[in-house]
């Protein structure tokens, strides 16, 4: 897939606008601008990887560092005490509408369970 077939790439790339939280070497964190929640972001690592389902064994430690950033966002956000929910959608069944992986942490509201 080229940067062109893909938001987030371009959005990492500067291409489209962000409002970045956090970035780094292999992963960036930026505010989504359909938040569904007071706070909502987006934990993105910066390879083109399209889904959970696409990671191989080698990626694995993105996924641990894209759960240990979003726990370092958190803190700096001061959202441990009320909570946050960490979500992936996989698929389009699940909601999933871009196809570069990405965890979205919600915060700031009462969140329900189970999702809709
Ligand atoms: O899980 P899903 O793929 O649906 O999530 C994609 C998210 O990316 C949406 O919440 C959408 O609002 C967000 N988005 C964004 N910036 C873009 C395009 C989409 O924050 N330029």
């Amino acid at each position: 897939m080229s940067l062109e077939d893909c938001v987030f790439c371009q959005v990492l790339a500067k291409k489209l606008p962000s409002k970045m939280e956090y970035e780094d070497d292999e992963v960036a964190v930026f505010w989504d601008i359909n938040p569904q929640a007071p706070t909502h972001l987006l934990i993105v690592p910066k390879k083109h990887i399209p889904n959970v389902s696409s990671f191989t064994e080698e990626d694995s430690y993105l996924l641990c560092k894209m759960f240990q950033v979003a726990r370092k966002i958190a803190k700096k956000l001061h959202l441990e005490e009320k909570g946050f929910r960490l979500v992936v959608n996989e698929g389009k069944d699940s909601g999933q509408s871009i196809f570069h992986v990405h965890v979205h942490l919600l915060s700031g509201r009462r969140l329900m369970w189970p999702p809709g």
